[in-house]
């Protein structure tokens, strides 16, 4: 049962000495009791509080981390069955199996498409984030071969060891060192080896049923033992079956607070068809109802970008546009004749302007002006982008100082304020840019100080 903020108060020091860089104990208490900051942030507060607290307000999908350093992955965290309810937290991960059932050229192949394929859209990059080693005959030699050839190939994967050999999880395991895998494997018959195995080396555990009551029945005696990071598997290898375990799992875990399914889900593509299209179908959907990891059974650049895309979209948080930092930017080595622009700071109109002025060829100084992440248009008329705003910014941003000249591009859209403009910088002579950034090449080519 969550806390309300004055429950959490109540186990507080209350001496509101801001070490938490909050500046009252009650404020911490109300942003703990939103899930928005961890009471682990109040440096005072007692141990025996500490996990009253974080066990009661944890979220109801458990968040498990696996991997270390560069290559840590989280997934769970979720606290609700939509995402404009408040916003999903940790991306669904994406995942290319090998299996010691593959030849050595596949396996290479893959592990060579995982560690090249990746994009950079709005600042963000992305990439697949795991790897999935399959025990594919119970030849514990080469599944711990194949772990190996894994994790010296790819330091940036987090690995998932798949067998359901408690030996040959021990040993695969070992050969990890640090680097934390998630051990897929605990069935109804060996649960408690694994459960051991995971206890002793400190590893997230995944549960695989044969069906979704199977898979309660082998979860719960795990929580029961004292399990607390565990990965689920249905079983299901279904599209249909997939999703709707998926979407039982979380309606249980968050209406119900069941905790046997209050996991991040581990789902198989990779097993559910032959056809990559349908694979990546398949994947796609199960991203956007619950899926904490897909598996596919390889990475091609058609397959991959349109997932990230699909995960970049559902897990942005909907309340708040994604920004960049308030700053003068220089793109392609400006010197002080360069063109000075400026716009807003919401991250795509940065990254459409700036992507625009590099093709040009055209060195150039973009300031970015914090508008809370409107657009032009929007934050102008929020009074977030207006000619006193905009002079205050100029002045004290240093640009200046950097160029010989005295012009100001602004954006097409905002040619209304011109005159305004023109009287908060007098010193500056204000030129209107194009409305449209494609139309930025040909009208830097031909600029001119004035
Ligand atoms: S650090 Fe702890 S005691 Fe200090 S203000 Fe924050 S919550 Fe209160």
């Amino acid at each position: 049962m969550a806390l309300t903020g004055i429950q959490i108060l109540k186990m507080l020091p209350k001496t509101n000495c801001g070490d938490c860089s909050i500046p009252t104990c009650l404020a911490f208490a109300m942003k703990v009791a939103a899930g928005q900051v961890e009471i682990d942030a109040c440096p005072h507060v007692s141990d025996e509080a500490k996990e009253t607290i974080g066990e009661a307000s944890a979220p109801p999908i458990r968040t498990i981390k696996m991997g270390s350093g560069d290559a840590e992955f989280t997934a769970g965290g979720e606290t609700c069955l939509f995402r404009h309810e408040k916003r999903f937290e940790n991306p669904t991960g994406i995942a290319v199996m090998v299996s010691t059932g593959d030849n050595e050229k596949t396996v290479d192949a893959k592990i060579e498409r995982f560690n090249k394929l990746e994009y950079e859209r709005v600042g963000v990059l992305m990439r697949a984030d795991l790897i999935v080693v399959k025990d594919n005959d119970g030849n514990g030699d080469a599944f711990t071969g194949l772990t190996q050839k894994v994790l010296e190939k790819s330091p940036g994967a987090a690995v998932v060891l798949m067998t359901d050999s408690a030996d040959n999880m021990k040993a695969a395991a070992a050969a990890c060192g640090d680097r934390k895998p998630l051990l897929f494997g605990a069935n109804a018959d060996n649960w408690q080896a694994m459960g051991e195995l995971a206890k002793e080396i400190g590893c997230p555990l995944g549960v695989q049923g044969k069906t979704l009551d199977d898979l309660v029945e082998i979860s719960g005696n795990l929580v029961e033992a004292g399990h607390k990071d565990l990965v689920i598997d249905s079983g299901a290898r279904t599209l249909r079956g997939a999703f709707e375990d998926n979407v039982v799992s979380r309606r249980s875990a968050i209406k119900e607070k069941f905790k046997p399914l209050g996991f991040p889900t581990i789902t198989f593509p990779c097993e559910m068809t032959d056809d990559p299209m349908m694979e990546a179908m398949i994947a796609s959907v199960l991203m956007a109802k619950y899926a904490g990891i897909v598996v596919l059974s390889d990475l091609q650049g058609e397959v991959l970008f349109p997932l990230l895309l699909e995960q970049l979209n559902i897990f942005t948080d909907p309340q708040r546009p994604m920004v960049v930092e308030e700053d003068i930017y220089p793109l392609g080595g400006p010197g002080e004749d360069s063109p000075v622009l400026i716009t807003c700071n919401f991250s795509l109109t940065y990254f459409i302007v700036s992507g625009e002025i590099e093709g040009s060829k055209v060195p150039s100084w973009l300031l970015i002006k914090d508008t809370e992440g409107l657009s032009v248009l929007t934050a102008w008329a929020a009074g977030k982008f207006g000619a006193d705003l905009i002079a205050q910014f100029v002045n004290k941003s240093g640009i200046g100082d950097k160029v010989k000249h005295r012009e100001l591009i602004i954006p097409g859209y905002l040619a209304t304020i011109k005159g305004e403009l023109e009287e908060e910088l007098p010193d500056w002579t204000i030129t209107i840019g194009p409305r449209e950034a494609g139309h930025l090449p040909a009208f830097l080519k031909e600029w001119q100080p004035a």
